[in-house]
């Protein structure tokens, strides 16, 4: 039961059309996942009357969101025309900024990247405004007709409510005001997020379709930092001001191989991130001349699968932190499912049965457990993060 607010009542009186703008929502769901459907079927499985299903695939074809594929086998009466999700059709740039790379892409409905641009992320804040600036506007000129919108991932704290980027530690940029420096320019309408939040709304939009059917579960990102996603009653959690799950600072030891991003060497960041696995690699291999220390996450977890022994070893060193602060987010949410996302995603046989023997341990006699998974979001779960921004709004205000 949710408690009535009282000075927001006024916003939670149903209007007249709420009713229909629930109905569409649903039925342009079950298009989604239950893809290629007919008008007939969505009326049986939704008990919703067909002439209701009929004028509300009518206003989503005409929005541009579904469209007709053909006739479907005949299970007695008139062969029934098939409906999906349309395809093809730009209606999301997705602007993914990491510390290292920033990437401009444009997204169908369907989350497919129809084309992309990628640069080196500067430390230099109006440098990379203008940069962002100029290709959003390029891709926005491109397509005027369609109705696009941009959604923006960032690793640091923003604020959904105003549009701003509070800060950025890696550079620290404080109140960046970059959606609405796109706005004005290109009057079209921006959606922001930290990243380890938009890909917490990429699992539960995109991921695999037992992440859609579960309410709570946080998503973990292994990126140059951790970040964490809450998602709490089918909705990401972003706490005051955008600024919860920043358990990348939780302590959960001291000594590691390489500082946090905010100082400290206590945080889980520092611990168990990229960056304190690449370190983690060069140290154990210093004294040895025969083996390249430079080489990239990718590289590393390619040694550590074809039996390299430093580099398992540190894969094995880096999954007790991983799974040291899992377990503490389990205790303290009990979610159905924590998903880890990220390159290292590619070393799941590596690490996964070390960090569920931690999480394991952590949980009480009798409580729920949760599952931990690696994501199917792939090796670039931020750009599809950003994306994502659009389109769950695409479907959730399909009202
Ligand atoms: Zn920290």
């Amino acid at each position: 039961m949710k408690r009535i607010y009282l000075h927001k009542a006024k916003s939670q009186i149903a209007r007249p059309n709420t009713i229909r703008g629930i109905n569409k929502q649903i039925v342009l769901a079950y298009v989604r996942d239950r893809a290629p459907i007919s008008r007939a079927e969505i009326a049986r499985e939704t008990a919703l009357q067909r002439s209701t299903v009929s004028a509300i695939v009518d206003d989503l074809q005409f929005d541009g969101l579904i469209e007709e594929i053909g006739i479907g086998d005949s299970t007695g009466g008139r062969k029934p025309t098939l409906l999906r999700i349309k395809a093809g059709n730009p209606v999301a740039i997705g602007v993914d900024m990491t510390p290292r790379h920033t990437t401009i892409a444009l997204a169908d409905l369907t989350g497919r990247v129809l084309q992309k641009e990628t640069f080196p992320t500067s430390p230099d804040v109006d440098y990379m405004s203008g940069q962002i600036i100029e290709r959003v506007e390029k891709y926005a000129i491109e397509n005027e007709k369609n109705n696009i919108e941009i959604g923006i991932s960032v690793p640091g704290v923003a604020d959904q409510t105003t549009g701003k980027v509070r800060y950025i530690p890696y550079f620290q940029w404080s109140n960046w005001d970059i959606a609405r420096q796109i706005t004005d320019k290109t009057n079209l309408r921006v959606t922001i997020d930290n990243d380890a939040n938009a890909i917490a709304l990429a699992e539960l939009w995109f991921g695999e379709e037992i992440n859609r059917k579960e309410k709570n579960f946080i998503s973990v990102l292994v990126a140059e930092g951790i970040g964490t996603g809450i998602i709490f009653d089918g909705q990401v959690y972003r706490g005051e001001r955008g600024a919860a799950g920043e358990f990348g600072h939780m302590i959960v030891g001291e000594n590691a191989p390489v500082q946090c991003s905010c100082g400290s060497r206590n945080c889980w960041e520092a611990h168990a991130s990229e960056k304190a696995i690449m370190l983690r690699f060069q140290n154990q291999i210093k004294n040895r001349q025969s083996k390249n220390s430079d080489i990239t996450m990718e590289q590393l977890i390619k040694l550590a699968s074809e039996g390299d022994k430093e580099a398992t070893e540190v894969f094995k060193e880096t999954a007790k932190f991983l799974g040291i602060g899992i377990s503490n987010l389990i205790m303290g949410f009990s979610p159905q499912a924590v998903v880890v996302s990220g390159t290292i995603v590619r070393a799941w046989d590596l690490i996964k049965d070390e960090i569920e023997y931690l999480a394991e341990r952590s949980v009480r006699q009798g409580l729920p457990q949760a599952v931990i998974r690696a994501s199917s979001l792939g090796d670039c779960p931020t750009l599809i993060g950003s994306i994502s921004l659009v389109l769950a709004r695409k479907f959730a205000s399909a009202n």
